[in-house]
This record gives C-alpha cells, structure tokens and sequence, in this order.
C-alpha cells in the first residue's frame, strides 16, 4: 500500500473531519482554561479540575473510536481498546467525582480502584495490539515481564523516596495503598511501550504520543503519590490538570495518519536485533531496587512488609523471565540447526547435511558410494506449469526416492534438481541396485503419465573403498558419471571410471590445471631405490615427479611431461623437484652419509643459464655437497645440445655434480660424441635390459655398453630390472647398479627410508663411505 493510498483510507468525510478538528480544539481550550483557573487558584477548583478531566477523557474516548473506524484493521483493535480505557478513566473519574461531591476529601474507593485498574489493563493490552508489537506469544510474554520486572522494582525505589518516613499505620485504608501502586504501574507500561516501539524504524507518531500522555499521567501519579502519603494531597491544585492533560494527548494522537503497512516483508530474519540497551533496559531499575531494597531497612534491619513483598515478587518475575528466555534460546538453536541442515521443501537433509555425513563417512574405514541424481527435463515443468507445481512435484518425487531408498542409504537435495544418495558401511548392496531402485520409483504411475509433467532421472555413481579421498573429488566423480548418463539417454545410470574422468578433462583444461599444479602442491615426489648389485645396498635413488590431479587423481609423467615441456611449465617444475628431492636426501644422509639423489633435466631445463644457479641453489638450502646430487639428462636432449650445453655441464662437473646419461642406447649417439659428454654414469635403457637374458642381441649390446662404460671410466645402471634373472645378468655382466621393481618400485619418501636402513651393509669397511663415487 503506497502512502496515498493509506491517505486515501483515512480520509474522511468533510463533516467529521470538522466535528473531529472542533473536538480537539476545544478539548486544547478545556486543558488549557483549567491550568488557568488552577495556577490562578480561582474558586471551585476542585471542581473545574473534575468537569475538565470528565471532558477530556470523554472526549478521548470519541476520538479513539472514530480513529478505530477509520484506521485499517491492522490498527482497530488498537484503538478501540484505547477507546475502552478512556472510557474506563472517564467511568472512574466520574464516580471519584461523585463520592467528592458526596463529602469524600479522599475519593479513591474500592469501585474506583477497580475502574482504574481495569484501565490499566486495557491500556497495557492496547500497547500489544500495536503493529509494532511483538507477535509470538513468547515475545509478548518477554516484553510484559520485562515490564512487570521495572514496574516492581520502583517499588523499593519509591519507597525509600516517598514513604521511608511515614509509618505503615498512617495509611489507614488499604486501598489508599494500592492507589499508590499507581506509578508502578505507570512505568510498567511505560517500559512496555518503549520496548515495543523503540525497536522499528521509522517510530509510529501514536506510540510517541502515547508515551508522552504516559509520561504526564505517571509524573501526576508520582506527585498524587507523594502528597497522599504526606497528606498534603487536595483535589483543585494545578497538578490536576496533567490528567487531562495526558488524555488531550491520546485525542491528538488519534488525528495521526495509519502506519504504514510493512507487508509480507516483515519477516523474522529480516527484523533486526534489538539494540543492547534494550536487552539490558529492564534489568537497571533491579540494581537501583536492591540498593533501595537496603537503604529502606530500618534501624533495626528490618525489610519494610511492601518492599520485602515486591522484591520476592520481582525475584520471581526475574526468573521466569530467565527461564523464558533460556527455553527461547534453546528453541532458536533447535530451529537454526533444522533451518541449516534440511532442505525446506522436502524436509530431506541439504547440501550441507549431506556433505558432513560423506565427510563423516570418508573418515571410516568402510567403502563409501555416492549416487548423485539430477531430474531430467524438471525445468521444463518450472517453465510450463509455474514453480508451485515444479514444487509441488519435487516433493512427492523426493518422498517417492525417500522410500526406495529407504534404510540403505541418506538422500539429501543438494540443488534445485539435484538429489544425492550417500551409501556407507558393509553394506552389500551395490550402488547400482540402489540406482535402479530410484529410477524404478521415478517411474511415472499410469495416472500421471497422462498428465506429462513427468521428469526422469539421470543417476552417476562414484564409488571408494577406504583410501584417502576428498569429498569433493568423490562429488565430482560422481557428477562426471552423472552427465555421462545423460548423454547415455534419460533414466540411466553410469558409474564412474578413469576413462570418464579424463575424458571429462580437455587438454586446455589440463594444461590450465598443470600452471596451477605446483603452486598449489599438487606434485608430489616418488623414490626408486638404486642398488648396488655388489652388496645390495641402497645408496642411491631417482627422483619420479607424480602429478595427484584434483580431478583424475593420480597421473604419470607420460600424462603431463610432453604437455609440460610444450608450454615450457617443465623448468618450474623441474625446479620444484630438484629442491625438493635435495631436501629429501638430506634427511637420508644420518643413514648413508654418502647418499646421492638423481634428478631428471628435461632438455629445454638443459638449455638455460640458470640451470646452474637452480642446482647450486638447492644443495646449499639442503646442506648437501654438489657430489650427493645427480643430474639425468636422456641421451637425445644432449645430441641435441650446442657447444654451449656442453660447456654448462662441464661446468656443473667442476662444481662436483654427477650426471648421468638416462636411457642410454636409444639415442644413437656417436661415440666420439659421448666422448665429450663429462657424464660420470651411464644409465642402460630398460629396453635391453628387459630383453636380457634372452635376446642375445640385447644381452651384446648391454655387454657392449658396459665395457664401453668402464672404459670411458663412467658408471652404469641397469635400468628396469624386473625378474631375478634379468638382476643375475646383469650382475653377471658387471653392471655397477641396478635399478627397477625388482628391487624397489617408485615409493614415498618413508618407505625409501626404511629400505635405506635395511640394507646397510653389516660390516663391510670403507663401503659406506667409498658408496658410489665411480669415478
Ligand atoms: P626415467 O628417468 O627413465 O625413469 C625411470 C622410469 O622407469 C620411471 O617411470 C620408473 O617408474 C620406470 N621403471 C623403473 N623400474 C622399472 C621396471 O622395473 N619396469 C618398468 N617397466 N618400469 C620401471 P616414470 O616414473 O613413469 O617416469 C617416466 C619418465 O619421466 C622418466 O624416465 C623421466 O624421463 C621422466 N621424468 C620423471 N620424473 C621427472 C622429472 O621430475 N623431471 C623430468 N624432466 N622428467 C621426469
Ligand atoms: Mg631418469
Ligand atoms: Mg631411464
């Protein structure tokens, strides 16, 4: 409702509107004629202090009806029950007047009381009625004890101003007494007006005027209070004109537009939190009761009967609204968990439910599958029929896969379409019965089938036993299943495989991937262990750069090395593995002082000037010696190189660097140029030596290779040793080193340690320490 709008609602007839206007211009007149008289101390005062309240609050009792009629609805019942306590200060004031005029000095009796306490409770309802008031019951029920809880401690208070030196026995009617709970009650709503008001922006001009009108009303109390109890009170003073005073102000609250309608926007979690003073509000008057609550005991330490009363009263309304409070907390809580882990149309667990438990899951040591689920052609249905069928829909769906799931699995909605199926423990039953299930229970019935809104489903399947796996990369598995079925055509189900997993990734993508892949730690280090065929120790191993792929997991260097050494990503890795190959030979050193580490250079590494800088850099930072670090460089990558590659390696040879020459013997390279080449080691090409002792040729040839070897005074390692014979050849031969599975597959860096130690030579003097050095 836009403001005109509401303008439009209130506006009234010409004719009432005067009536209204002439009715709070005189009601001004009456207020403002009686402070006259009054202040002037005119006679008949009393009684022109009576006839104006009667006016006035006559005349506010109108006028709230009339705003009552006028208003929207939101705001009626607001001021009709205004209206009633006008009236009922109207009644009160009337039989007050009454019994006066009948001789009363003091006219507050029993009926009167009970006039004005009716007020008191209409009043105090009216405030809740207000549209800013709180809604629930629990609100409401907080903000009337925080209301009860400062009304009750200006008891104490005020008493300790007002009455510390009148005794008890004074005020011989009782229900003088109670009339002096006045002011309590005054602050009590008071307190509940400026908690339901305070809080929303912008202030609804009424409220403040009703506080105002309060403020006076609860001033004059105070007084009338004060004096009774002095007993200097008398009717026709100039502080009877307050009354009427605060009654004018509710007549001119009621010419205030309506409030503005918030709408369906006024939603709890949009309201915003009260402000701390307002939580704390209620509690300050307590601590002024208690000093009171001290202060007022007499000389001999007794508690005076009505402070010792209100303040166990007030004790009680403390706790109560401590209680109320802490259970509200808790249900928050309660609701908050429900509201952050359960889908709100389904009521199935959401994303993020679903995420915990596979977490939870993966921790375990059980296989963990999961069955991801997208409906095929849902949108279709949002589009034609309107989102509250597509939800309708989407609820009976999901409590259709609810049962066919059943205790074999948790489903969650994980997206608009999106469901997921999270399979654990010994289970036996395979994820793909599971999906068969689901996609059996999406069937349509023959009723619906008529309808045509009926989706099917495209199920993927991503399955784990206990390894170490994220769970994003089994989601995304199971994603990568999930189109594949949908390419397979609707209701299918696929399970993941590497094959889907790589053809999922385009090479863009992968090159894209592998500039991320050393910042963010994806490489990792493999060892193979180079033995000594003499004794079988293990003084030596090669570095093998692995590449654990966020998305295929696991990938050789034959996967990323071409596309590496293509965009020329291979010297920043190459560098990152010569390092870190460094520092780990580092750590075998307190096993094998003389240990050395082999690291492969790819050919374009071999071609910078840096290279020597990169090298020398990484045994300084690892403390090792130049000799503990061998560079393998194939065999083609040096046909290739220039004068100038040559003169970097025999630079790198006078620092005191090893290198090898890896895959030796499918390169073809001359002899004369191998001449050259200041290498300290020959590495066979595993290609011969797999074929040994069979094929003569390549048994000749590795022969060849290692006199050729000893003759140029070079080391040489048998590469790809794999069976017992193939070691006792080329033992045979005279090979210096061997490596392949036979001795060690590529392991992590732990394992490698162990076989460090294991196979320290007994007592073998000068072997730890003579170790390799071949030349
Ligand atoms: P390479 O330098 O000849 O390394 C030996 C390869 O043979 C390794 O393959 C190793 O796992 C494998 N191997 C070892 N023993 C046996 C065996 O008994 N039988 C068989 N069939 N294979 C065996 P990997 O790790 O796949 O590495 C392949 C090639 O990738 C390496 O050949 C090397 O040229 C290159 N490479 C590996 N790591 C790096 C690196 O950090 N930087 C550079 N530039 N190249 C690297
Ligand atoms: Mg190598
Ligand atoms: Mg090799």
């Amino acid at each position: 409702m836009s403001r005109k709008d509401i303008e439009r609602a209130a506006a009234r007839s010409p004719g009432t509107d005067r009536v209204d206007r002439v009715g709070l211009v005189g009601a001004g007149v009456v207020v403002a004629v009686e402070a006259l008289w009054l202040l002037v101390g005119l006679p008949a005062g009393a009684l022109v202090s009576d006839l104006g309240a009667l006016a006035v609050a006559g005349w506010a009792a109108v006028a709230c009806a009339a705003a009552a009629r006028r208003h929207p609805a939101r705001v009626r019942r607001f001021w009709l029950l205004l209206a009633v306590t006008m009236a009922l200060a109207l009644a009160g004031r009337a039989l007050w007047t009454i019994e006066r005029l009948l001789g009363n000095s003091l006219p507050h009796t029993l009926p009167t009381g009970l006039i004005f306490a009716a007020s008191l409770v209409t009043g105090t309802a009216a405030l809740f009625l207000s549209v800013t008031a709180p809604r629930t019951t629990v609100g409401r029920a907080r903000t009337l004890l925080d209301g009860v809880i400062v009304g009750l401690a200006l008891v104490p208070i005020g008493w300790l101003l007002i009455f510390r030196n009148v005794s008890l026995a004074d005020l011989d009617e009782p229900l003088r007494t109670a009339g002096l709970l006045y002011p309590t009650f005054d602050l009590m709503q008071l307190t509940i007006l400026v908690a339901v008001m305070v809080p929303k922006r912008p202030v609804w001009l009424p409220m403040a005027l009703l506080g105002a009108s309060l403020t006076v009303r609860a001033v004059a109390d105070a007084i009338y209070v004060a004096q009774v109890a002095a007993g200097t009170y008398q009717t026709g003073t100039p502080i009877d004109v307050l009354w009427p005073l605060s009654y004018l102000l509710i007549v001119v609250a009621t010419r205030m537009p309506a409030p503005r309608d918030h709408g369906v926007t006024e939603d709890a979690t949009e309201k915003p939190l009260p402000p701390w003073w307002r939580v704390v509000l209620p509690y300050l008057p307590v601590g002024g009761a208690i000093v009171a609550t001290m202060l007022a005991r007499d000389v001999d330490g007794h508690t005076p009967m009505p402070i010792f009363l209100s303040m166990m009263a007030l004790l009680a309304v403390l706790a109560l609204r401590q209680g109320l409070a802490a259970n509200e907390n808790l249900r928050l809580v309660v609701r908050l968990r429900k509201l952050a882990y359960a889908d709100q149309l389904t009521g199935l667990p959401n994303r993020l439910a679903f995420t915990r438990k596979l977490r939870i899951a993966l921790r375990g040591t059980d296989r963990v599958a999961v069955l991801l689920l997208d409906l095929d052609g849902f949108k279709q249905v949002n589009d034609r029929f309107g989102h509250t069928t597509g939800d309708t829909l989407l609820s009976g769906l999901s409590r259709r896969m609810r049962r066919a799931v059943g205790d074999d699995g948790m489903i969650a909605r994980i997206g608009g379409d999106e469901f997921a199926v999270l399979v654990t423990g010994g289970r036996p039953l395979a994820p793909e019965r599971l999906a068969e299930r689901l996609l059996a229970a999406l069937q349509p019935s023959p009723g619906e089938e008529l309808v045509g809104v009926h989706p099917s489903a495209s199920i993927g399947i991503a399955e784990y036993g206990p390894q170490h796996i994220s769970h994003t990369d089994l989601l995304r598995d199971a994603d990568i299943a999930m189109y594949a079925a949908k390419a397979a055509g609707k209701s299918a189900y696929r399970r993941c495989t590497q094959g889907l997993r790589e053809s999922a990734v385009s090479r863009a993508e992968l090159i894209a991937d592998l500039r991320r892949a050393v910042d963010e730690q994806q490489l990792h280090l493999e060892f193979q262990p180079i033995v000594d065929l003499a004794t079988g120790t293990v003084r030596s191993a090669e570095a093998l750069v692995r590449w654990r792929h966020p998305a295929l997991g696991m990938l050789s260097p034959a996967r990323f090395l071409p596309l590496a050494e293509e965009t020329g990503l291979i010297v920043s890795i190459d560098r990152w593995v010569i390092h870190e190959a460094c520092r780990a030979a580092a750590t075998w050193q307190d096993r094998v002082p003389a240990v050395t580490v082999a690291v492969n250079i790819a050919a374009s590494h071999l071609r910078r000037p840096d290279l020597i800088a990169t090298v020398t850099e990484a045994i300084a930072a690892a403390g090792l010696a130049p000799r503990a670090l061998t560079l393998e460089l194939t065999e083609s990558a040096l046909i290739e190189g220039s004068d100038v590659v040559l003169d970097r390696l025999r630079q790198l040879r006078e620092l005191g660097f090893r290198i090898a020459i890896d895959d030796f013997g499918t390169g073809y390279s001359s002899l004369s140029y191998l001449h050259r080449i200041p290498a300290t080691e020959l590495k066979i090409d595993r290609s011969f030596v797999g074929r040994i002792p069979e094929d003569t040729r390549a048994y000749a040839t590795v022969e060849m290779v290692t006199r050729l070897a000893g003759a140029f005074d070079l080391g040489v390692v048998a590469e790809g040793v794999e069976t017992e014979r193939q070691h006792e050849a080329v033992a045979a031969i005279g090979c210096l080193q061997g490596q392949g599975y036979r001795y060690g597959r590529p392991a992590s860096l732990a394992e490698l340690r162990t076989v460090l130690a294991d196979t320290r030579p007994p007592d073998v003097p000068g072997v730890a320490e003579s170790g390799l050095t071949l030349t």
